[in-house]
């Protein structure tokens, strides 16, 4: 592993450096709330700028309007966002997950359809896999589609669709050969989601934000012209799909944890506990040292995911650990927060509630993307070659 950069990928830092001085909103974005459809118009216009400035879909490769930046690259691209504190990326599911699964299996036209449209920001998406009974065995699930003359009909119910109410697409997994040993049987639709008959319903979370639904598709007409991939073989593209989400969430973290444990540091210079600052207090000061070397652990974690990367062209089980662990870590760390601030952690009004906002929103880490549980098993079965526990 050669943690130096070479002088391209330190020009590539510097030319995304440079470009986001100029093009970085002034202003905070207004509304931030992942139901506010105003954060979401603004959303939509940082990722049409990224992609006029040539700063969208950067791993994508040229041909289809990307850079075709290294993960190395890529990683650099993450950690300058992350760094200047630039808006979410509205395309994060189009560009990490879907715009890639179509660039590996989609045909000419869907190219020339869709991925332009996640560059710019058209088109948010939405990955529909979890159903109510099929979560971690994704493979079980029973939303079905049947081929009528030019459509597929799809019937059925998803659970857990990060975006659905604001999403203009969904990378839906339907079963299309009930017959077929689970995993043979099911196939990728790229479902326009103002189709009749489906609809959304959002879903609170205890964070206070709705950010996830559910969906019901009730008859609801695909052409079949927007199968992507071959007919039953979906399993192959949600594995792409997967490793893709799983390498791609894990990147750029360190900077937000960083920034994260330096704001819990300079409070607890200021926040009194017992008559005396907190960070006066040994326990609270071994819990932020704590923090710091788990962090520290966490970078050499995502530089030896990136170098595996590197060497092996696409996201292997690898990022199941990096998944783990910064899922776990980021649990203790927001855990550690709430012990060493105090009761008043809790309020909303503290510190704009942005504590009890993270601590809350931490809880559904080791569940999204794959619970801890099954990325053990991975780790287990495909990194050490364990053999299977059932
Ligand atoms: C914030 C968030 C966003 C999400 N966004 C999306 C999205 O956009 N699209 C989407 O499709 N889904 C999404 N999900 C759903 C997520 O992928 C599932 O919740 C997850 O895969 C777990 O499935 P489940 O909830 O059905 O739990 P289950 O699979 O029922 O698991 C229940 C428990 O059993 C354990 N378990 C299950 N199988 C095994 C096993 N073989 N060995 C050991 N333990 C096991 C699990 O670890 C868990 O603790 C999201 C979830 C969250 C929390």
């Amino acid at each position: 592993m050669d943690l130096k950069l070479t002088e391209e990928e330190q020009k590539f830092r510097e030319d995304f450096r440079t470009w986001l001085k100029e093009n970085l909103p002034k202003e905070p974005l207004t509304g931030r709330s992942e139901d506010d459809p105003n954060y979401w118009n603004q959303l939509r216009g940082w990722q049409k700028k990224l992609a006029e400035g040539g700063w969208a879909g950067v791993s994508w490769p040229d041909e289809f309007g990307g850079r075709g930046a290294t993960p190395i690259e890529e990683a650099l691209y993450l950690e300058e966002l992350a760094v200047c504190d630039a808006p979410e990326r509205a395309g994060v599911i189009g560009e990490g997950l879907v715009g890639p699964t179509i660039i590996a299996e989609g045909s000419q036209k869907q190219k020339e359809f869709f991925l332009p449209r996640i560059l710019d920001g058209t088109d948010i998406w939405c990955q529909g896999f979890s159903e109510p009974d099929s979560g971690s065995d994704v493979a079980s699930l029973s939303t079905k589609a049947v081929l009528d003359g030019e459509h597929y009909v799809v019937n059925g119910q998803k659970i857990w669709t990060s975006f659905a109410h604001m999403a203009d697409w969904c990378l839906l997994l339907v079963r299309t050969d009930p017959n077929a040993p689970k995993h043979k049987g099911i196939s990728c639709l790229l479902v326009d989601m103002k189709s009749e008959g489906l609809s959304v319903r959002p879903l609170r979370q205890m964070s206070g934000d709705a950010g996830f639904n559910e969906m019901f598709f009730s008859d609801v007409r695909v052409p079949a012209t927007n199968l992507l991939g071959q007919l039953n073989e979906g399993w192959k593209i949600t594995i792409t799909a997967l490793m893709n989400e799983r390498a791609n969430l894990g990147s750029g973290l360190y900077v937000g944890f960083k920034k994260t444990l330096n704001e819990l540091i300079e409070r607890s210079k200021t926040i009194r506990r017992n008559g005396s600052p907190a960070t006066k207090d040994p326990i609270n000061r071994q819990k932020i040292a704590q923090a710091y070397l788990e962090l520290e652990i966490l970078k050499l974690n995502s530089n030896r995911a990136l170098s595996q990367i590197t060497n092996n062209a696409t996201p292997g089980p690898e990022g199941s650990i990096l998944k783990l662990y910064w899922s776990e870590f980021n649990q203790r760390l927001v855990q550690s927060a709430m012990e060493i601030l105090g009761e008043q952690a809790q309020l909303k009004d503290f510190d704009q509630g942005k504590w009890i906002y993270r601590y809350l929103r931490s809880r559904g880490n080791t569940i999204e993307a794959g619970t801890s549980e099954i990325q053990r098993n991975i780790i287990a079965q495909r990194v050490l070659g364990l053999p299977r526990s059932y």
